[in-house]
């Protein structure tokens, strides 16, 4: 690996030192890359660039760290139109029929296309909650499609099994499905320390969505997992009248024994609906556990109202992401917006119920940069060499067309990620000191040959979910899912 020049760029980046509401001033720099991590930041065109090394010219560019999205299923891009769902639709009609029919082939597709889009979208590090982990080959493939891909990754490996029948509710094949995951948890955390590709670029983490069900395997669960050093360990928690099966997960944590601060817990709506729990608020800070929120699928759903800002009000690390590319977009340039401007249309209502308008917006769109980047980081529990562009952090770095269509008219790079960027201004992309995106192009794949393999995959599933009645399922589901639709 040698070393990359980035002169004359833009240096887009918050740090430790800002708060979350602060708003950074971008200045212009020249970064040296050095193997896989930021070797030097330093006044413009004053650093020599070292033998053999790749000079990128950014005096029209932005540099920026790359987002860390703090909730995604990668392999969930080859699941088929789920744009109009509702969450109770999702949990009532995905685990017996996408997941379950899902083949290890659908699945290195999926996780292949799933990273592949976010690398493009200027995403480099993913939290993916893989619940789709059948067998060994589907966990093995999409073990694979990760590091084939080049993002970075913590693959949230989920001790989970899928439902085979809704009413009554069974699960079968449990004990056989537990055995299977628990073996190869073990395995791939013990080949070399939970590193699942040379570089350790992706690593192994956890998924469990069951705590409660059974505490003896809880306990036996989390506890293989800590010693191993399994991590993140993250977990849905949707909780309001949308998830009352999840709700006050993180108390339940809390009294299991198993809250610590490697947990993530998804969405968490539940913290601001009906009846909250000021508790869960304590526990979040105190144990620095934190809190993905997918604005954009948590609105068009109905799990509730994005936490996002309450979070960082109450001091709860808190990150972004996108959840599933088979509901919304691949880009958390969307997740942004969604997080800003749902909150600001928050207060503003809140106001105008008064009878008042707003003089002045007090959430700096650059906060909702933060969030995309240092702040995915924090709830990650990557901070230390992830988020920002730091001299000895890993160069993830996303470098933007500051001459684009969407930004040349914007001079202040942090509102123009923000709000006005797109993939298509993510000119290049760099993962651990490695180009993955060069000139608008992936280096590592052909994406005309992924999307040729991800349609014919995509087909072949849609075929063996035309054969089972949705509906059916759906109403068969109703009892146990315990929401009050209507
Ligand atoms: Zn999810």
């Amino acid at each position: 690996m040698s070393a990359i020049l980035l002169q004359n760029g833009l240096l887009t980046t918050y740090t430790d030192r800002d708060g979350p509401l602060s708003i950074p001033e971008a200045r212009r720099v020249d970064l040296l890359i050095d193997g896989e991590r930021i070797a030097v930041v330093a006044e413009p065109n004053t650093v020599q660039a070292p033998t053999g090394a790749l000079t990128i010219d950014c005096t029209n560019k932005w540099i920026a760290p790359g987002f860390v999205d703090t909730h995604r299923h990668a392999w969930m891009s080859v699941s088929p139109h789920q744009e109009d769902w509702t969450l109770a639709e999702y949990i009532a009609k995905a685990p017996m029929t996408t997941t379950r029919l899902t083949t290890a082939e659908d699945i290195y597709v999926g996780q292949l296309s799933g990273c592949l889009q976010a690398l493009n979208g200027g995403t480099t590090t993913v939290v993916d909650h893989f619940h789709a982990a059948n067998s060994r080959s589907h966990i093995e493939k999409a073990v694979q499609a990760t590091v084939e891909s080049g993002v970075r990754s913590m693959l949230c490996v989920s001790r989970q099994s899928t439902p085979t029948s809704l009413s009554p509710f069974r699960m079968y094949d449990e004990a056989e499905v537990s055995k299977m995951q628990l073996e190869m948890l073990r395995s791939l955390a013990e080949k070399d320390h939970g590193r699942l590709c040379p570089d350790g670029r992706v690593t192994l983490g956890l998924g469990y969505d069951f705590q409660g069900h059974n505490p003896g395997e809880d306990k036996r669960v989390l506890s293989m997992a800590r010693e191993l050093g399994i991590t993140p360990i993250t977990m849905h928690y949707v909780g309001g009248p949308h998830g009352m099966s999840t709700d006050h997960k993180i108390r339940k944590w809390s009294e299991a024994g198993l809250l610590q601060g490697d947990c993530i817990f998804s969405h968490c709506n539940g913290l601001v609906h009906q009846n909250p729990d000021p508790k869960e608020w304590e526990l979040l800070k105190e144990t620095g556990a934190s809190v993905a929120v997918t604005p954009e699928d948590e609105l068009g759903m109905g799990h509730g109202n994005p936490v996002t800002y309450e979070c960082v009000r109450r001091g709860v690390k808190v990150g972004l992401g996108i959840d599933c590319a088979s509901i919304v977009s691949t880009e958390m340039f969307p997740a942004m917006h969604f997080a800003l401007q749902w909150e600001r249309g928050r207060i503003h209502e809140a106001l105008s119920s008064r009878g008042k308008g707003i003089a002045y917006n007090n959430l700096p769109a650059a906060s909702a940069f933060r969030l995309a980047t240092l702040g995915g980081a924090e709830a990650a529990h990557v901070s230390s060499k992830l988020g920002s562009l730091e001299v000895g952090k890993l160069a993830d770095i996303v470098i933007y067309d500051a001459d684009s269509i969407n930004l040349a008219g914007c001079r202040d790079p942090f509102r123009g990620i923000a709000l006005h960027a797109t993939g298509a201004d993510v000119e290049t992309v760099i993962v651990n000191g490695e180009i993955v995106k060069r000139d608008g192009k992936l280096v590592r794949k052909q994406w005309k040959e992924v999307a040729k393999q991800l349609k014919h995959q995509q087909d072949s599933l849609r075929e063996r979910l035309a054969r089972i009645d949705l509906d059916e399922q759906y109403k068969a589901a109703m009892p146990i899912l315990r929401v009050p639709v209507e």
